[in-house]
């Protein structure tokens, strides 16, 4: 039995739709799945309507990715099986997509005058009712006017971390959001440590916020070199293991299609049950 806990839909930056994302689901043999937008957790309503209108055997958990910084670095928390109607989680995201909106603004002025033509309408038009706008919808509308080939191009080039295009945006402290998460009810999972970039920091995150979960499994542990043993970190803390193909659907980088990134359900059982460890 597979399963997969961090997916990405049109709700944020993904390119699939819940309707979408459940067929993959069925095609692909997953029984355990959680929709991770980036602040955004509206997407479940839509695919659990599907789950239940087809009697479709599908464990949908609720889940939601919210960005945060500590010490200059991007850190993202998974959050699952919180309470939806939790009001200060519900404030908090829309504190954070608000800063997204301003955050694009500005990244668009900075492409603009290193000589792209691109207008906010461009990216709103190319985000399609998102909620929650980001960098890869910035990417896709440069790819779609042929001014790059792919979005990992623009990426590159262009609007990654350190890159002339890329402007931070306001993010919570990983403890706040970990603190939010908890105060709705629900589990706290440090995502994708390999992308911190600093296993070192990835271990002081762990030491000093009360998270319930580290996700050992994501494409970004096969690129990671040295090698560092998450499973063996998760196991040092206590902590529950997650895993999930972070898909996205963006061409270039990580899977195209559930399926593709393979996640054990026993390895995430923990987590897909919902009790603190
Ligand atoms: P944002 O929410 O605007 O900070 O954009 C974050 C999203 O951009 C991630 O979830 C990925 O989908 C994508 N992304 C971040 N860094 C990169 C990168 N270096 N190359 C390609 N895509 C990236
Ligand atoms: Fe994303
Ligand atoms: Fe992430
Ligand atoms: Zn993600």
């Amino acid at each position: 039995m597979l399963a997969d806990l961090h997916i990405h839909t049109t709700f944020s930056d993904g390119v699939y739709t819940p309707e979408q994302i459940i067929a993959q689901a069925r095609a692909s043999g997953i029984t355990a799945l959680a929709i991770t937008d980036h602040d955004n957790i509206q997407a479940y309503d839509r695919a659990s309507r599907t789950i239940h209108s087809r009697h479709l055997d599908l464990q949908l958990i609720r889940g939601v990715e919210i960005d945060t910084d500590y010490k200059g670095r991007d850190v993202h928390v998974l959050g699952y099986h919180f309470d939806p109607e939790n009001r200060a989680l519900l404030q908090a995201m829309t504190w954070t997509r608000t800063g997204r909106i301003a955050r694009i603004r500005k990244i668009i002025e900075k492409v603009n005058g290193l000589g792209y033509p691109l207008t906010f309408a461009e990216v709103r038009q190319e985000a399609n009712g998102s909620k929650s706008l980001g960098r890869p919808h910035i990417a896709r509308v440069l790819v779609k006017k042929g001014l790059f080939s792919h979005t990992q191009a623009v990426f590159d080039a262009l609007i990654a971390s350190g890159r002339p295009a890329y402007c931070r945006q306001v993010k919570l402290l990983p403890q706040e959001a970990v603190a939010l998460l908890h105060g709705a009810g629900g589990l706290a999972v440090l995502a994708h440590p390999a992308e911190i970039g600093n296993p070192e920091l990835a271990e002081e995150l762990l030491d000093t916020v009360p998270f319930d979960g580290l996700e050992v499994w994501h494409p970004s542990v096969l690129q990671e070199h040295p090698h560092h043993d998450w499973l063996q970190t998760a196991r040092d803390h206590g902590l529950l293991t997650s895993g999930g193909s972070d898909l996205h659907g963006n061409p270039g980088r990580f899977p195209r299609h559930l399926g593709e990134f393979p996640v054990s359900y026993q390895d995430v059982a923990g987590i897909v049950s919902g009790k603190r460890p």
